[in-house]
């Protein structure tokens, strides 16, 4: 994409692939934790890599416009998550910073700590 965007191509299995494998990446560095715990009501927590879904963080927009498959930007903050699939619905496409506010805890708890 022009604007730096990437979108997997799940039209060919190479396509699929990359999308599964950051699925996978995404789940690793969410310690097998859903990344919509704490904001979804009936969320468990507890995430099967197996029913873990490609949850994009700004919504995917009106027929994918907005989408972005990146789940490392650039200057390296997270972007996007795993999530379960009935999280994902309910989500739906509304905006949650849960990159940010993760990255939030983990400097509170480096202040605490010292
Ligand atoms: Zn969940």
């Amino acid at each position: 994409m022009r604007d730096g965007r990437e979108v997997c191509n799940q039209y060919i299995s190479i396509g699929r692939k990359a999308y599964r494998r950051r699925i996978e990446i995404a789940w690793e560095r969410q310690k097998g934790r859903c990344c919509l715990e704490g904001y979804c009501p009936y969320c468990p927590g507890w995430l099967d890599l197996e029913e873990a879904t490609f949850e994009h963080e700004h919504g995917r927009g009106m027929g994918g416009g907005r989408r972005d498959d990146r789940i490392v930007l650039p200057d390296g903050r997270w972007q996007n998550g795993a999530a379960h699939q009935a999280c994902n619905v309910w989500k739906a496409s509304r905006h949650i910073a849960y990159n940010e506010d993760q990255l939030e805890r983990a400097r509170k708890n480096e202040t605490n700590s010292i």
